[in-house]
């Protein structure tokens, strides 16, 4: 399908690359399609950035039916555009889509769409350290209903943002507390979909959690509330006594590309990695007995992201004496080298444009 493109007349100022944060700014362009039930997903078109039309009645402000990625574009020395695993996001978001009742998306079209907003927006790929540019792909439900139903309309949606790191703090370890009241997701529930519901149920943890002086929450699952299943918004990994272990996909927990990829890496330095039910007395118990070596979060936005304190009521468990590890450290200047294509891609993961 060819994508039909509609010319901006001015470009924007470009922002300080020194000082992005995260999510903040947009690009000249965004790419949008549309579904109906009749046609399908039609009218590709990259157009300028900017706000869209959508009747107040559109179902996904009413009922929430919608889904997003999130993955990252570099520039290599080369001036190369570079993007990590993009297949694995495509698959993803259609795994997400099957899950809210979205139709699927053609997985080349998927990627085409990405490629050609990338070729427009290249010089919005910013090259200062540790920044990237953000690539936000979403649908959503567009149908003007407020029927309880699955939508028979959809706009699929991709909009880019140039990001520097994604903590204020930086490299520097989070402290994080486990969250006892409030749960992100529950067995049967939709978890395992990145999907805005589960960003919604989070958002209150997440604020009372930084309000308190923490980054983020430790989530236990919704059932027991034993066993650990995310940090914030990353997938969670635990050194103990040299090996390292991950909570297992067990449909609430998102099956993150960052984490997918961190076990191959660690299993590639020969590390046993082991993916099981991980409960939080466990983890208590091995930092009693002194076992307990690295804690770190594994996401897009932040790729690794250390823990120093982790705060059970008040409980303290202070993790390498609040610094980052020596394997947490590995693997983000390996998994950093390898998106920006410093090191050698050992696994083909990187696609370049
Ligand atoms: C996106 C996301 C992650 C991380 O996934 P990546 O593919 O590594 O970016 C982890 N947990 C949640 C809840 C997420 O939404």
């Amino acid at each position: 399908m060819e994508i039909k493109l509609i010319e901006r007349k001015e470009k924007k100022p470009k922002p300080n690359q020194n000082n992005l944060g995260f999510g903040q700014y947009f690009t000249d362009y965004m790419f949008e399609m549309d579904y109906y039930l009749e046609k399908g997903w039609i009218n590709p078109t990259i157009k300028p950035y900017g706000p869209i039309n959508i009747e107040p009645s559109a179902m996904v402000l009413h009922y929430g039916q919608s889904v997003f990625e999130g993955l990252k574009a570099y520039l290599d020395e080369n001036n190369q555009i570079r993007l990590f695993r993009p297949y694995k996001n495509i698959e993803r978001l259609n795994k997400s889509n099957v899950r809210m009742c979205i139709p699927e998306i053609d997985e080349n079209m998927v990627l085409n769409a990405i490629t050609e907003l990338l070729k427009i927006d290249k010089e919005w790929i910013p090259i200062a350290e540790g920044t990237s540019l953000y690539i936000r792909p979403f649908v959503f439900a567009s149908d003007g209903n407020v029927g309880v139903r699955p939508s028979y309309c959809y706009k699929f949606m991709i909009i880019l943002s140039p990001v520097g790191a994604f903590y204020q703090e930086g490299f520097n370890p989070i402290k994080i507390y486990v969250e006892q009241s409030y749960v992100r997701a529950v067995r049967g529930g939709i978890g395992e979909a990145k999907t805005a519901g589960n960003y919604a149920a989070s958002i209150m943890a997440q604020s009372l959690a930084k309000k308190k002086g923490f980054s983020q929450v430790l989530w236990l699952d919704g059932v027991e509330q034993k066993y650990i299943e995310e940090v914030g918004t990353m997938n969670v990994f635990f050194k103990i006594n040299n090996e390292v272990f991950t909570p297992e996909l067990n449909g609430s927990i998102l099956d993150g590309v960052t984490r997918n990829s961190v076990i191959q890496l660690l299993k590639d330095i020969g590390y046993k990695v082991t993916e099981k039910r991980i409960s939080i007395e466990e983890i208590i118990q091995s930092q009693k007995k002194g076992e307990l070596e690295e804690v770190f979060g594994t996401g897009t936005a932040a790729v690794i992201s250390p823990v120093g304190e982790i705060w059970f009521g008040d409980e303290k468990m202070v993790i390498n004496d609040n610094s980052a590890g020596k394997v947490t450290l590995r693997l983000y200047d390996l998994l950093t080298k390898i998106q920006r294509g410093k090191v050698e891609d050992k696994h083909n993961w990187t696609v370049k444009i």
